[in-house]
This record gives C-alpha cells, structure tokens and sequence, in this order.
C-alpha cells in the first residue's frame, strides 16, 4: 500500500524518498563547491521553508569563507496590481561585493524569487545564485534561472522536507503530494 499522512483535513501519499533527496542535496552541493571555490559565498536561506535544506545543504559546503545568513518574505494581501505586497524582513548581512547564494525550498512560479532578486540587487551585490532543493517547471512564470537545482516536480502541492501545509508537515524527511 501506499504511505500517507493526513495534515488536518487533507492527505498526501509520499512521492520522494528521503535517500532520494539527499542525494539531490549533494549534488546541488558539489556543483557550488566547485564554482563557488574562490567566492567566499554568503548562503542567504529563505525561511521558513529552506530551514531544512539550509541545515542538510550547509553541512555539505566545503568553501572557505562560507557565511549564512537568514531572511524572510512576509505576502500581504494588499492593492498592489498584483494583489499581492511582499516585504523581506530580516538582511542585517552587508552584501556590497558578496557572492550571494539565495537558498530556496522550493520555486513555483517564481514571483517569490523575482521579487527577493530585485531587492538584492539594490544592495549591490558581486553576483547572486538560486539554490532551489525542488522546482515546477510548468508553473513559473517569471523570467529566472536556478543556477543549482535540486528535483523538479510536476505541478502539484507537495509537504515534507521544510514544506507545510498550514504549519504541518515540516519535520517529514520524505516528500508527499496532496491526493485529496
Ligand atoms: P513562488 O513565489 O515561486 O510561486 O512560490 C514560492 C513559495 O511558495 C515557496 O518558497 C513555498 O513557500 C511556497 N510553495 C510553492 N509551492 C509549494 C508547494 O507545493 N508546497 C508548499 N508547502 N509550499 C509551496
Ligand atoms: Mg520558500
């Protein structure tokens, strides 16, 4: 039969293992390690989700002068032509002249990532990179790349490995899709 787990009133069947996905996180691993070897990178982890990444990816990361910093998006529902106004909350980090790796969980349509890269760049950094554990393909709608991605998925709503459904569903190793 096929594992589930019920988070309030939805269930979800696993869709990835955790062995799985840890091998994905070496992997995004050994490819920053290598372009990122003489950067002394400044890891910018996007809470609350990518707690999980952030912890398995950082352990991992074996350049000089790695730093980690943590940020938030607040979305408000406001009057904007999007309907929607994000603030980031908490760049205490000086980034003039970093080379940034932005540490994501996952990236849907992008509008997240869109709008983190537009405040960064205010910031002048030396460059910025996208570290994305999970991607949809089929839902972005914004002009980005994930320069390190870990596992694309189809478009459906998924939880575990840092992803909540209202709050729930963090702590899971594995990855699970929402059946119904
Ligand atoms: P985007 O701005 O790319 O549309 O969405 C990014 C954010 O939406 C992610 O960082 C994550 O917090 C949330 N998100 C997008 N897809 C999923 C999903 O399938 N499951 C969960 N739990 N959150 C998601
Ligand atoms: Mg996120």
């Amino acid at each position: 039969m096929d594992k589930t787990v019920k988070l309030h009133d939805k269930t979800f069947r696993l869709c990835i293992e955790a062995e799985e996905i840890d091998r994905a996180v070496r992997r995004v691993a050994r490819e920053i390690n290598r372009e990122m070897a003489n950067e002394r990178p400044l890891f910018l982890s996007v809470l609350n989700g990518a707690f999980m990444f952030t912890s398995d990816l950082l352990k991992e990361i074996t350049v000089e002068g790695t730093t980690v910093a943590f940020v938030r998006l607040a979305s408000y529902a406001g009057l904007s032509p999007t309907g929607e106004v994000k603030e980031l909350l908490g760049l205490t980090e000086g980034i003039a002249g970093r080379s940034v790796v932005i540490v994501e969980d996952i990236v849907d349509t992008g509008s997240s990532l869109a709008y983190l890269l537009k405040v960064l760049e205010g910031h002048r950094p030396r460059r910025v990179k996208i570290a994305a554990l999970f991607y949809k393909p089929a839902a972005l709608t914004r002009d980005i790349t994930v320069d390190y991605a870990g596992i694309a998925l189809e478009n459906d709503f998924v939880v575990g490995r840092g992803l909540d459904y209202d709050g729930l569903g963090r702590n899971l190793p594995d990855l699970y899709t929402l059946v119904s």
